[in-house]
Formats: structure tokens, sequence, C-alpha cells
């Protein structure tokens, strides 16, 4: 059998499939990001835009960025990728990407590690969390705290609730599909290697081999390759 074919064995006998995406998921989508050199971010340090220090030393500025990287990602549309694997009613979509396209081709079962750009949430930590206005720099109805992207920022935790969902989605796979991520940091590469040892099978769809070792790893571009893995 061919990868291919092979991935698309295990897929459709999948009862517990998982994915696992990150940029190369949403880079057919034109979505811009930090590391785009000829993007809207070229000139910013995302360390300064994108941590608590700088969102304390001057969060208008911070909010004001943000508003503007989610003003340019408004043209942004779901791609073939995103579609085919909102397509997978019982897949778990875990994700590194903070745009909202997998919930925008109608996928509902998303666990996104890093947060999300389409939702604004109280930096004092009270929990209140709201969809993002784009308005400038506001502050929290419950407790007066100021209100940031909910996303998470450089020097600060995952979520512990996000991450713990998403260790047991990797637990309970019986396919993880990784698309468009190095999986080289953590914790791509813990929640991969959970997956694997709790015995499910390991489909790479990226722009560059990741070498795991495990598994078939199938190279191109995501909105290529996977609307294929489902027809
Ligand atoms: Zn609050």
């Amino acid at each position: 059998m061919t990868d291919i074919s092979t991935a698309k064995a295990w897929l459709a006998e999948a009862r517990h499939p998982v994915s696992f995406s990150g940029a190369g998921l949403s880079a057919e989508s034109g979505i811009a990001t930090f590391r785009d050199p000829d993007g809207v971010w070229a000139e910013i340090d995302p360390e300064q835009m994108a941590s608590p220090h700088g969102f304390s030393s001057d969060p208008e500025r911070v909010v004001a960025w943000y508003n503007a990287r989610r003003r340019a990602n408004e043209g942004a549309k779901p791609n073939p990728a995103h579609l085919a694997l909102s397509s997978q009613s019982h897949m778990i979509h875990i994700t590194q990407n903070v745009d909202g396209l997998l919930e925008a081709a109608g996928a509902t079962n998303v666990l996104h590690l890093h947060g999300t750009l389409t939702r604004d949430r109280c930096h004092a930590g009270c929990g209140y969390a709201v969809a993002a206005t784009k308005t400038g720099l506001y502050h929290c109805p419950e407790c007066g705290g100021a209100m940031r992207p909910d996303v998470v920022w450089f020097g600060e935790m995952l979520a512990g609730s996000v991450v713990r969902a998403a260790e047991t989605a990797a637990y309970g796979a019986d396919v993880m599909l990784v698309v468009g991520t190095s999986a080289v940091v953590y914790p791509a590469a813990g929640l991969i290697e959970m997956a694997y040892r709790s015995g499910a099978k390991i489909v790479v769809v990226n722009q560059e081999p990741l070498d795991l070792g495990v598994g078939v790893e199938l190279i191109g571009n995501a909105g290529d390759i996977l609307p294929d893995l489902f027809t």
C-alpha cells in the first residue's frame, strides 16, 4: 500500500480520530504570522507586543496591535484543509493556531492550546471572556481588570484545562493526524508521543518531513492532501 492509502484506511476505521495542527494548516488561508517576513508584523518585536510585560507597560498599544492583526485576518477564509478536517464530525481538533478558521469551516470540537484571537478575556484572571470587540482597550465588567486578547503570550503558561483536554484526547486517540506543525516544541511533541504510546496510528501532513519514525508522513500542502484523505 502507498502511504496515502494506508493513511486513508486508518482514518476510515478510526473511532477516536484526533487532529493536531499548527501554522501550516492556515498558511494557505493567508493568515499573517510572526514569522512572515513580508507580513504586517515584520517591524514589530513579538516579545514586546505578545507578553504580559508589554501589556502592562502599554496596554493601549498592545490592544491596537492585536486589533490590526484581527483586521488583517478578516479576509482569511477556511481552506480545503480546514473543510476536510471539519467534515469529520467525530474528530477532536487540537490546534496551536489562534485563528478561528476551523470553527469557520464548521468544526465544533476545537481545543486552542494557544488561545484564540476571536475572544478577549480579563487580564486580572477573574475568568470573564467575551467575543473580541476590536474597539480598543476596555475593562472587565466583572472586576474592572483590563481586557486582553485570549491568546497565550510569551512567558505565560498554557491554560491548564485546555492542556488536560488535549492530553485526554491524545491518550484516547486511535489515529492522530498531525497537520502543518514542526512538532518539536512542548507540548506538540509530547502530545504526539502520548498518542503513539497509547496505540494511535500517526499520520503527518507537512511541508517538510518530521522524520518521527512512526506512522506515515505525507509531504506537501495541507490543502492538497487532506481532502484526499477523506474521500
Ligand atoms: Zn475580570
